[in-house]
């Protein structure tokens, strides 16, 4: 009985990675373009924003090509076979391929731009001979400076590879406070990481803003503790035990006893990848404290309402430690890209930058290689991954008519391929990057004779990272009413010269594409539309530097289709978006659970072909694209080369000691493992054990 229990605990807590089900298709509804911008003309709190097209209708879609960017001609230096070939070098590509040269399989990274990092690169403009270095996407990182349960720094670390950050704690907010539903004049707060009791803390600044602040920390602490125990199953079972395939049940073993001394985490299960609104609405009717916590969901793309419950326990739990703090990889983002390729590289992972994969080769049903943009083809002996987001990855298909109707899996294909490309996603972005003269004189004031610059600046109260609402009754996916900006320079002198600081500001996922796609780049009327558009962004900056427009050395502003173009992403999508509450098609086996999984498996109908990034589970972000790389590798390899890579990281430290699946994975480990890898994926890769040392840039080049 005791056995079932445990079988039934492990199956429901790691249930997402249930063999891929051959399912029939799941139409989506397709909006059509008028919807899609019509829904951003006027916009309300309570409507979730989706965008979709039907990419595999429209095979022949060009996107706009960059100077900049490279000509994807590049490839011609890698080798013409690998076990494994992943398209693209996202969090989530640079993560499997240096996850499966760990594992011992030779693996190589395909990447379009001649940046790696996709939505994590960095660029640099120089401006009066000198260099300004400029992050494209993200710039929360929260947990890199030490081992902590961010899968990013989990995964530097079983790689061994050193990423130097400098630390802050704070996000800093200018929004409406004195009207809670609607406008009302912006109001400075700061939201610190941490203790929420400590000095600045999070309570502190509920009994400052909030309309009730004892009411306010009364309801987020019912918050967190209906959350409590799922939340605590973070520290039970971690996203590195999780595998696409039987091998789960020994990997995820550790949990076990967790789950058999919470049996409440059963009667909360369905809520783990629903719609995190629904526990709000239940506990919490303070409003400062619903904008704030609409606020920490809309990083991965939807506020509490289409936001998954599994995002949002990280936040509840690990926010509010002591000690815990956010990073600012030193040098720039694209540091984490290049950690983690220096990772990857130690075990033989290769990368090819400016190669673009045209076509993901199908024989006989099954994903056997890659034809690049130049004509060469590599061949996959074991899987090939896409890293690329589902509107991309479904162009890189060969034509339906191009396939043998014989071919085992055709209708299949045809079908997975039809759902993927019109799977609802977020809008695009809208960027204004700025490099600001902090000693200019602009009407006798210098930068730090503002007060809003100062308490950015602050030595101990450090705020790069601010976030700006215009009203509270708009969506707050609407890319004119949210957005943020960051200031790298604060912490990091090393990416512009002295005195001057860079910041990138950038719009919600919710800019339309159309009107966009209408305009010529470089015409009259796209420039003005970009100064237009791009207003909103400027007044962002204004709160913290009033004469930014003035103190501005130069200013870029980009726009969906560069957007597009530098990122890879089919018409600057911010990515997949299927609101949490019901499962999305190919959900695998959880569609015909109470689990409502929002995410189509990693595997697909094509034997050989899987996905990872932002589109996989868990979703948006670069913790969670990290994450889906390495789920994707372990799929690829043996339960007992996961299991070695599980023990080996768990004693790296304390931290990560609940990897290991301990005595219980001899449950489950004679009878699962001869199912491990899945029989399309099988091959000799032998896991190749840490040195002891670390990589660092300073040992990479050392060894040249
Ligand atoms: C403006 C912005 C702000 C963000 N802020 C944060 C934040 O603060 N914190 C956070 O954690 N996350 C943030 N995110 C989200 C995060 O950056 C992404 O979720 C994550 O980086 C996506 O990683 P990915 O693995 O899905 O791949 P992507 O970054 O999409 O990379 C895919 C790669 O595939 C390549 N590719 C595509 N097609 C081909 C092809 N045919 N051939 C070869 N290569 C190809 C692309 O060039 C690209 O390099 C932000 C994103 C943006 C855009």
């Amino acid at each position: 009985m005791m056995r079932v229990i445990l079988a039934l605990a492990a199956t429901t807590t790691t249930a997402l990675v249930a063999p891929s089900l051959r399912s029939a298709r799941s139409p989506t509804r397709v909006r059509s373009i008028a919807e899609n911008v019509a829904q951003t003309q006027e916009t309300s709190r309570d409507k979730v924003m989706t965008f979709s097209y039907d990419t595999e209708r429209e095979r022949a879609y060009e996107k706009p090509t960059y100077k900049g960017t490279g000509d994807g001609m590049g490839g011609g230096d890698a080798g013409d076979e690998y076990d494994v070939v992943v398209i693209g070098s996202g969090m989530g590509g640079l993560a499997c391929g240096a996850m499966c040269a760990k594992y011992g399989e030779k693996s190589i990274v395909l990447e379009s731009h001649i940046k790696m990092g996709g939505s994590a690169h960095s660029f640099t403009k120089v401006h009066n001979k000198e260099k300004y270095s400029f992050e494209v996407g993200p710039s929360i990182f929260e947990g890199l400076d030490k081992p902590s349960l961010n899968p990013l720094r989990i995964l530097l670390d079983v790689l061994d590879s050193e990423l130097p950050v400098e630390t802050y704690q704070g996000l800093a907010y200018w929004v409406p406070t004195s009207n809670f539903d609607g406008a009302g004049p912006v109001k400075y707060w700061r939201f610190q990481l941490g203790d929420v009791e400590a000095p600045g803390g999070f309570y502190e600044s509920l009994r400052e803003h909030a309309s009730d602040g004892e009411l306010a920390i009364k309801e987020f602490e019912a918050l967190r503790n209906r959350l409590k125990t799922l939340g605590g199953s973070t520290t039970a079972v971690c996203l590195f035990n999780l595998r696409q395939d039987p091998g789960f049940l020994a990997t995820t073993a550790g949990s076990l006893p967790y789950v058999a001394t919470h049996p409440d985490v059963f009667a909360d299960l369905p809520l783990t990848f629903d719609s995190l609104h629904k526990t709000v609405d239940q506990l919490v009717t303070e409003p400062f404290l619903r904008n704030f916590i609409d606020t920490m969901c809309i990083f991965c793309g939807f506020p509490a309402k289409g936001a998954m419950t599994a995002h949002m326990l990280y936040i509840l739990e690990r926010f509010f430690e002591p000690g815990c703090s956010y990073s600012v990889p030193k040098g720039g983002t694209e540091n984490i890209a290049r950690a983690l390729h220096r990772g990857g590289a130690q075990f033989g992972m290769d990368i090819s930058l400016n190669t673009h994969v045209a076509e993901i080769l199908v024989e006989g049903g099954r994903a056997c290689g890659v034809r690049l943009k130049s004509g060469k083809v590599i061949r996959a002996r074991k899987a090939v991954v896409s890293n690329a987001t589902p509107f991309d990855t479904v162009k890189m298909l060969p034509a339906q008519d191009a396939l043998d109707p014989e071919m085992p899996g055709f209708a299949a294909l045809q079908d997975w391929r039809q759902t993927l490309g019109t799977l609802p996603r977020h809008g695009a972005i809208l960027h204004l990057f700025v490099a600001v003269d902090a000693e200019k004189v602009v009407d006798g004031k210098k930068l730090a004779d503002h007060a809003s610059w100062r308490a950015a600046e602050d030595e101990t109260a450090k705020n790069p990272a601010h976030l700006i609402v215009q009203d509270w009754s708009r969506s707050m996916q609407d890319s004119q009413n949210l957005c943020s900006f960051f200031i790298p320079s604060l912490l990091d002198r090393s990416v512009c010269p002295e005195g001057k600081h860079v910041i990138h500001v950038y719009s919600s996922g919710g800019e339309p594409y159309e009107p966009w796609e209408q305009l010529e780049p470089g015409s009259e009327a796209y420039e003005a539309y970009k100064e237009e558009r791009a207003n909103i962004l400027w007044e962002a900056l204004e709160n913290c530097i009033p004469d930014a427009r003035e103190r501005a050395e130069f200013h870029i502003v980009g726009s969906p289709l560069a957007h597009e173009a530098f990122l890879r992403r089919d018409r600057g999508t911010y990515g997949m978006a299927w609101a949490a509450g019901t499962s999305a098609p190919y959900a695998g086996l959880l569609k015909f659970t109470p689990i409502p999984f929002p995410f189509p498996n990693l595997k697909t109908p094509v034997d050989g072909l899987l996905r990872c990034g932002d589109s996989c589970f868990p979703g948006i972000g670069t913790p969670s694209a990290a994450a889906s790389g390495v789920i994707a590798a372990n799929t690829i390899v043996n339960v007992e080369t996961h299991i070695a890579m599980l023990e080996e990281t768990a004693k790296k430290d304390p931290m990560y000691k609940f990897l290991s699946p301990g005595p219980f994975q001899w449950l489950y480990r004679g009878l699962v493992s001869p199912l491990t890898p899945s029989k399309e994926l099988r091959g000799s890769g032998v896991f190749q054990p840490s040195s002891g040392g670390r990589v660092s840039a300073a040992a990479e080049a050392a060894s040249r």
